[in-house]
């Protein structure tokens, strides 16, 4: 099945709205969509809204922030009910300090004769709680500082560079629970794109699993074919479903479109068997 269950609207750093997003996937070919913001539910009633409209089969999700073994990993919740007030008081949390932790990237960017990028990075802000790395990102290269946003992040927003803040997010079992409390499936994202030795990628699966975590992405847009290969092997190690998403964010910058993904290995048990009951 063409299922894309990984995406970014305006909501958070995508540049498209829930509704264009929407139009997208269904012009694309996906036969079940999933918004899934970070750290943000606010776009999912648009979102089931214009996929109901479309005919477009739709689960809801979140993308969630969590610090783990002193890294930040990414858990997306799919097929949750986005009113449960314990998942939405949560992610309004995770939230907080986002600003706070912006100001001090536009000090360190200062610092090297980069200037007034709070403000540069506040004109492509969506959500006024969610303002992100990537906003940077699109600020500097506007602005002409770099050619292209993985650019910026290179010389600028990861570690040891001097746009970058460390920050404390969610812990791995709240945002396990959050979700699964709400009914839903938490999923491990993309995780070939996190820096851990293998005895820290041991932990977050085993304790994930432990929490009641129940799938990972192993088809998604910023992995390899061999990492694809990599990753189902996972998936049947830990008994974990399959799940498969673009993480598209922009036209400009992404790039895997929705719904141009490579298919999900036959082996695996697919997340959206397990979430039948939750498409809405
Ligand atoms: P934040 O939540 O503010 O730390 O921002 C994280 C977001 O930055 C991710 O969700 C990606 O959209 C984006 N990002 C992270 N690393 C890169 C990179 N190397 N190139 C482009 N975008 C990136
Ligand atoms: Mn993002
Ligand atoms: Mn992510
Ligand atoms: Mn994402």
């Amino acid at each position: 099945m063409n299922a894309d269950l990984h995406c970014h609207s305006v909501i958070s750093d995508g540049t498209l709205t829930p509704e264009v997003l929407a139009e997208r996937a269904k012009a694309n070919g996906v036969e079940l969509w999933a918004l899934t913001d970070h750290d943000e539910v606010g776009g999912q009633q648009r979102a089931l809204t214009a996929a109901r409209a479309l005919g477009l089969p739709y689960l809801t999700g979140t993308e969630i922030s969590v610090t783990f073994a002193n890294q930040t990993v990414h858990i997306v919740g799919l097929g949750f009910d986005h009113l449960n007030t314990a998942l939405t008081e949560g992610l309004r949390r995770t939230r907080g300090g986002r600003s706070e932790r912006a100001q001090e990237m536009s000090e360190g960017l200062a610092k090297v004769g980069i200037l007034n990028c709070y403000e540069g990075a506040l004109k492509y802000v969506g959500n006024p709680e969610l303002i992100s790395r990537t906003h940077f990102a699109r600020h500097l290269v506007d602005t002409g500082v770099c050619s292209d946003t993985s650019e910026v992040f290179r010389k600028f927003l990861t570690e040891g560079k001097p746009g970058y803040v460390p920050h404390r997010w969610a812990r791995l079992q709240e945002a396990v629970q959050w979700i699964t409390d709400a009914g839903g499936m938490a999923v491990i994202a993309h995780p070939a794109r996190y820096g851990f030795t293998p005895n820290e990628e041991y932990a977050l699966f085993s304790e994930f699993k432990a929490h009641g975590g129940r799938g990972v992405e192993v088809i998604t847009g910023s992995h390899s074919s061999q990492e694809a290969v990599r990753y189902a092997e996972t998936a049947l190690e830990f008994g974990l479903a399959a799940s498969r998403g673009s993480d598209f964010h922009s036209p400009d910058e992404s790039r895997i479109d929705l719904g141009t993904l490579p298919w999900l290995p036959s082996q695996l048990t697919p997340v959206w068997e397990l979430l039948a009951d939750r498409i809405q």
